[in-house]
């Protein structure tokens, strides 16, 4: 194992968003490329993690102030997921029924001092491991003091020299916490506190920025404008340019594979049409939508991020107004929105329906059934659900930010080469247009069928984001 990724989420062990579908996919990637890499995460308590056998290979005990928290270091024996994968199981900590959140959706409250152990356990049991890895890749905040940590803490100076690389992706969610919690710690020199400072407060994404040697971010537009507009870390980000790149996310052709994907109802045999029809009927027993009308589809965290606090107003709006369209919505999050969701389906039977909830499966029918996926974002660092649509066939309808403007040219370009529809504004009317633009290609089965021909062929595989890390990686090591 040369690089091991840390991370809070790896699928299909634990998967609350795109975090997961990048650690559970990259490592296999990297390692047919060459470059063997392992993922550790902490052991929550889920099912795939139950269902599968582990065996422990280091014991240790972390501390937090005054309290002393046993953990052990467990690989998984199966080697199920083509790499080497571990999880940290800290009793007290990480066993519970979510990953963020419990099952009700309320976040857990003990962040600061759950990261802290995870971080530690870590490089506690790298340290004292004889086949140390030669380069520790870390995403998001969940993991961002390691790098700090591997420079500045003594018991962790056998690791000064090992490279870190820390992935951005999502920088809306820094973890920030007070410098009261300062005692949680642990010993650091002196004249390293301000790497930890920014905004007075610990900031372990900005630390991260500051002392990885190098830093990515899940698409070259997002590193741009996080550049422009990424919560108070503008200056740091442009003032550490010269480590930052943008490497676009691919995607597991395996999981994500039209003609063998498990979870849909008809596999793509050379017919796309017929594949498309065929997934809409049978996903029309679990949405009550008309399968006549074309179907557009919103999968997805019920975030401001996401752009959802728009669907209501749109969606009302856009049905009102007598557009012939069926909208289905696979979410969950904000409380307020799924209520006003779930009156949407009451007041438009037939042409809304949602399923408030988090559901895999649900999701690779949707991708195969829907006709159109709807991105209103706000935000997208990368944007996985749009790749994974055309994949399947289905049209991307987007707001063009982030990954999306990346990955999305509209089809009204004049090369012949548009994916799917593009707006740009972050509002109903330019909302509402893209809708109907969406609905006029429908009707032209000339152009449906050119376009979704042409999405279905891309190649978004990680190969070439992998090589992409490949290059950093020897670079530093
Ligand atoms: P983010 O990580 O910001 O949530 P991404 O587009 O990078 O967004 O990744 C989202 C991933 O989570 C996709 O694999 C998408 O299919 C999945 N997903 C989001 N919400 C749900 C849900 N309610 N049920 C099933 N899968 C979901």
């Amino acid at each position: 194992m040369k690089a091991l990724h840390i991370s809070a989420e790896c699928y299909p062990a634990a998967k609350a968003g795109g975090l997961g579908d990048v650690v559970g996919a990259l490592p296999k990637y990297l390692s047919r490329a060459g470059m063997p890499a392992g993922v550790v995460i902490p052991r929550y308590q889920l099912s795939w993690i139950q269902q599968h056998s582990f065996h422990t290979i280091y014991k240790g005990v972390v501390r937090l102030h005054n309290q002393y928290v046993p953990f052990t270091i467990q690989q998984e024996s199966s080697n199920a997921l083509d790499f080497p994968f571990f999880v940290a199981d800290i009793p007290g900590k990480f066993d519970r029924p979510g990953i963020y959140a419990d099952p009700g959706g309320y976040s857990y409250g003990d962040d600061v001092e759950r990261y802290l152990c995870f971080q530690q356990a870590v490089l506690q049991w790298i340290v004292n491991s004889p086949g140390r890895p030669q380069l520790l890749h870390c995403h998001d905040h969940h993991t961002g003091l390691i790098p700090f940590m591997v420079k500045h803490c003594p018991e962790y100076q056998a690791l000064r020299n090992i490279p870190t690389v820390f992935t951005i992706h999502n920088g809306v969610y820094q973890g920030a916490f007070s410098w009261n919690n300062l005692y949680l710690m642990p010993a650091f020199d002196a004249g390293a506190r301000g790497l930890l400072d920014w905004n007075n407060a610990i900031n372990p994404m900005a630390t991260a920025i500051k002392c990885a040697w190098r830093v990515t971010t899940v698409s070259p537009n997002y590193l741009k404008e996080l550049e422009q507009q990424s919560n108070g870390l503008e200056l740091l980000l442009q003032h550490e340019q010269h480590k930052c790149t943008g490497i676009l996310n691919g995607i597991d052709a395996q999981v994500w594979d039209p003609e063998a994907d498990p979870f849909i109802a008809a596999r793509l045999n050379g017919k796309l049409d017929a594949f498309k029809i065929a997934n809409k009927q049978a996903l029309a027993k679990h949405f009550k939508l008309d399968p006549k009308l074309p179907w557009i589809t919103f999968i997805g965290r019920l975030v401001g991020e996401k752009g959802a606090d728009l669907l209501p107003g749109l969606v009302s709006r856009a049905l009102h107004n007598g557009l012939q369209a069926a909208f289905a919505v696979l979410g969950a999050g904000d409380p307020g929105l799924q209520d006003a969701l779930r009156q949407l389906s009451y007041r438009f039977p037939g042409r809304f329906d949602a399923a408030l909830e988090y559901n895999e499966g649900l999701a690779h029918q949707l991708y195969a059934g829907s006709d159109f996926i709807f991105m209103p974002s706000r935000v997208e660092p990368c944007g996985l659900n749009q790749l994974y649509a055309m994949r399947y066939g289905t049209i991307p309808i987007v707001r063009a930010v982030g990954g999306l403007a990346d990955t999305v040219p509209d089809i009204g370009e004049p090369n012949d080469q548009g994916r799917g529809i593009r707006f740009t504004h972050f509002d109903l009317d330019d909302a509402n247009l893209a809708l109907y633009r969406a609905v006029q290609c429908y009707h032209n089965p000339e152009v449906l069928a050119e376009v979704r021909e042409r999405i279905a062929a891309l190649d978004f595989s990680w190969e070439k984001a992998a090589a992409e890390y490949i290059d950093i990686y020897d670079q530093m090591i």
